[in-house]
């Protein structure tokens, strides 16, 4: 199956909205939150690291290394390396390879096997438009389906009350709302 086009010529000042956030956010953190079920995860760095990829690869205008499994690794040992003894730092920087990866997972960037598995299969990287531009108008139903676990997220950890929220904001923690609902210690 090949991917569509992206948009045509005549729309070519629409193509900023072809830039992927929701479905990578969501699909990201509801990811992290199923398999970790650790609320002390910071989502803040979880988000940064979901985006990254198509905002550093974006700056060169076509797949880079940034989709490769070397980059996501590389800064899981530069996070490793650099959190020595420094546990609390550890904790919430190992989240930004954790959403540097899972966006290759959720980009499906392993299906371009030259720039995945770069540089073992030679320097060069494809150069080739990124998996966000290349699915073309398949985001518009992929970003729906972000925003909508973006939302379940929101509402399951109580992020519509104030309070949680700047919490959250605060912390980057997703935590279980108190069953009272009203936050008392
Ligand atoms: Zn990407």
């Amino acid at each position: 199956m090949t991917a569509p086009a992206g948009f045509p010529r005549a729309f070519a000042p629409l193509r900023s909205i072809e830039a992927v956030i929701f479905w990578f956010l969501g699909t990201v953190s509801v990811a992290v939150w199923f398999v970790f079920r650790d609320d002390r995860l910071d989502h803040r760095v979880l988000a940064l690291g979901a985006l990254a990829p198509d905002v550093v690869d974006g700056v060169t205008g076509g797949v880079w290394v940034a989709h490769s499994l070397t980059a996501s690794v590389v800064l899981l040992g530069a996070v490793m390396a650099l959190t020595v003894r420094r546990r609390a730092a550890r904790k919430r920087w190992l989240a930004l390879p954790i959403g540097t990866f899972l966006h290759l997972v959720f980009d499906g960037a392993f299906a371009d096997t030259g720039s995945f598995w770069w540089p073992f299969t030679g320097l060069a990287t494809s150069g080739d438009a990124l998996p966000s531009i290349a699915r073309g108008w398949w985001n518009i139903p992929l970003e729906i389906v972000g925003l909508a676990l973006v939302a379940f997220m929101v509402s399951r950890h109580g992020l519509t009350d104030p309070a949680r929220r700047r919490e959250f904001v605060r912390t980057g923690r997703l935590t279980d709302p108190d069953p009272g609902g009203v936050g008392q210690c």
